[in-house]
């Protein structure tokens, strides 16, 4: 493969920044801009994992000292020659020792492509490589001791136990199908029917564990909603502010707005910036129900906050019928006024509440469960097989869904050919889980959302 290189830490100022050369010729490529101490050094002839400290030279200018570390295929992240330049961590001069680097034969590596060559290589698969990006962005234990345990393939394994199920069972079908004279035993369809039924509650199992990962790993788009006065705002200030909780600005790449992830327990709500975060405050009372509406049904949770301390009104009760069917806790404020409105109304309409006093801080334990509760995130397990990317939940959805027509046909009776359609879709889609099967396209797309340098 040509060699490519770029920054691989971030563009700021900093203790060290890395310079990354991957590729056939990337020890070649080093030795042209990095001159070791010690005469008798040479990058190209070290071994792998060996490290040499020395001067960063363009056209007979010093531009840094650092520290060069030497991989050797397929002994490295990418399974290529990789030489790594620890240098001082200016901007300014890793820009300067990225361009000499070029110009010494290098080519710049497109966002992931360190990755992407890591997975062509077969060093990872997709999933494992889909949780590197969850490894960089998680915040908090749970988030990457998940992160980490997918890095180890967990999804992968999973996917090919399942896997190795439905082949087996598949060929034995086959062979029955396409050698009616052999001596083969007829298959027992209700041993297939399990066996099949069993993969499908795996897939099934992984499946219901998505949005609990969701909400561990990157966050869960929140929505706060309530009537004017209900206190919204004060909840919101009390949650970011809370000295348990991580706030952080995170400028989006993606989409172009600046996020607010607050941690609440183990879960983490992401919530839009201000100017967003005010908009989806006053969606109810200014824009009207229809937004408000479309908010709701694309949250990933909704807090409805409700005004204890005032009968309920129109609002409330439009609010309360919006959250049916939705991941909702109702968000009963202000217990520390006498109580006037109808708490039995809103217990009745919500799974999930909370009493709280947002201005006095009281009730946070509560509402903290209360999250935890609806999203399956109290009692996360970070050591299992997890979903973390949409593109994964898809392949997962397609599988179970033709393993559940396999069971269908065997239980109606069909031939076992038209059973085995159903065997060939979920393997497919187990495959393009994996990895091991996809198209260009597809991991051209799961690589473009990494950032440049990893
Ligand atoms: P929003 O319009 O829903 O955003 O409501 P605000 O957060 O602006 O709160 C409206 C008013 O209720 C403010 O005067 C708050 O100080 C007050 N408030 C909010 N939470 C509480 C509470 O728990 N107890 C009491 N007594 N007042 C509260």
């Amino acid at each position: 493969m040509f060699t490519v290189a770029a920054i691989a830490t971030p563009c700021a100022a900093s203790g060290i920044g890395v310079i990354r050369i991957s590729g056939d010729d990337a020890l070649l490529i080093a030795d042209r801009v990095f001159s070791p101490f010690s005469p008798e050094q040479k990058l190209s002839e070290m071994k792998g994992y060996s490290a040499a400290y020395g001067r960063v030279i363009s056209g007979g200018r010093v531009l840094d000292k650092a520290v060069a570390l030497v991989f050797r295929a397929p002994k490295s992240y990418t399974g290529e020659n990789v030489a790594e330049l620890s240098c001082h961590g200016s901007p300014f001069v890793l820009q300067q020792v990225l361009r000499a680097v070029l110009e010494a034969g290098a080519q710049p590596a497109p966002a992931g492509e360190f990755t992407k060559r890591a997975y062509l290589n077969g060093k990872l698969d997709l999933a494992s490589a889909e949780a590197v990006m969850n490894v960089i962005s998680s915040q908090g234990e749970d988030a990457r001791s998940a992160a980490l345990n997918a890095l180890d393939g967990a999804l992968g394994k999973k996917a090919e136990a399942v896997r190795g199920i439905i082949v087996s069972a598949a060929a034995n079908m086959s062979a029955w199908v396409d050698y009616p004279d052999e001596e083969i035993p007829e298959l027992d369809r209700n041993t297939l029917t399990g066996d099949f039924k069993r993969c499908e509650g795996e897939l099934r199992a992984l499946l219901s564990g998505f949005d609990a990962g969701q909400a561990v790993l990157g966050g869960v788009d929140t929505v706060i909603a309530g009537r004017p006065n209900a206190g919204k705002s004060t909840l919101m200030n009390l949650l970011a502010g809370r000295e348990l909780s991580i706030v952080t600005p995170v400028a989006g790449t993606t989409r172009d707005v600046v996020e607010q992830t607050v941690r609440v327990g183990n879960t983490l709500l992401k919530l839009a910036d201000t100017a967003g975060l005010r908009a989806a405050l006053d969606e109810v009372e200014k824009i009207g129900v229809e937004r408000a509406k479309t908010r709701i049904e694309r949250a990933g949770l909704v807090l409805a906050v409700f005004d204890s301390a005032e009968e309920l009104n129109a609002d409330d009760f439009r609010l309360a019928e919006m959250c049916t069917g939705k991941k909702a806790v109702a968000v009963i404020n202000k217990t520390d006024l006498p109580p006037r409105a109808d708490l039995e109304y809103i217990k009745s309409h919500f799974e999930y509440t909370a009493q709280v006093s947002a201005s006095e801080a009281e009730g946070m334990e509560t509402l903290e469960s209360a999250i935890e509760a609806l999203l399956g995130t109290k009692n996360f397990d970070t050591s299992c097989a997890l979903l973390t990317t949409e593109r994964q939940r898809a392949c997962c959805e397609k599988a179970a869904q033709c393993l559940s027509e396999a069971v269908e046909a065997l239980e109606s009776g069909m031939t076992l050919d038209a059973v085995n359609v159903s065997c060939d879709g979920a393997i497919a889609a187990l495959l393009e889980l994996t990895g091991e099967s996809v198209s260009e396209a597809v991991v051209n797309e799961v690589f473009a959302q990494f950032c440049v340098g990893k």
